[in-house]
């Protein structure tokens, strides 16, 4: 083999897919390539260019696309082992903000968007040219790398997961979204 390994780490929410892939990039000294926080990303970019929301309009679609064309994401390694990947838009650092609830609430519907998903599909398989990458997100195993050395499914039951997903929202003081989250269960 002529390059580093890529290991695909997928599955649903709350399963512990960026905590198992932290650690597993840590002790092989790999990147941790954080694909959600790619999409945060570039939706904390389209809110702060205060683009419109009417996804079927033309106008918005092309402004979308020209904010993508002017974009760059950068994806950097923690300085210490108690940090997230590090997350770089246009030269600033947001790894805070891409958190934010606006962003969350948000980046699912900009991550639906097939010119969005063009872009970033692109970055990520760039990154993955040299190898030596963890990824993980819905379609790392599938769309983006199907060919990666090592795929895990990760999983775990919905109790565990809906517990994680209440804890991480409770450590970030989202009161508001884990009243949300209760009710949708
Ligand atoms: O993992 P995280 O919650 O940060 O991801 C944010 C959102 O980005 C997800 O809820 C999903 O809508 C989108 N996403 C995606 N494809 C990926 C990773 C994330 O559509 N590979």
């Amino acid at each position: 083999m002529t390059r580093k390994p890529i290991i695909a780490i997928d599955g649903p929410a709350g399963a512990g897919k960026s905590t198992v892939a932290r650690l597993v990039a840590e002790r092989l000294g790999l990147l941790y390539l954080d694909t959600g926080a790619m999409y945060r990303a570039i939706t904390l970019a389209i809110l702060r260019a205060e683009i419109g929301w009417d996804f079927n309009s033309k106008d918005c679609l092309a402004e979308i696309s020209d904010l993508l064309d002017q974009t760059l994401i950068s994806l950097l390694p923690p300085n210490s082992t108690d940090q997230p990947v590090q997350v770089w838009l246009n030269g600033a650092n947001v790894t805070e903000e891409i958190r934010q609830s606006l962003v969350t609430s948000k980046v699912s519907a900009i991550a639906a968007l097939p010119q969005v998903r063009q872009v970033l599909s692109k970055q990520q398989r760039d990154y993955g040219q040299v190898g030596g990458v963890v990824m993980e997100g819905r379609d790392i195993g599938t769309e983006i790398f199907p060919d990666a050395e090592l795929k895990i499914y990760l999983t775990a039951s919905v109790k565990e997961r809906a517990e994680r997903r209440q804890r991480e929202l409770c450590a970030k003081g989202n009161q508001k979204e884990i009243e949300i989250e209760t009710i949708m269960q």
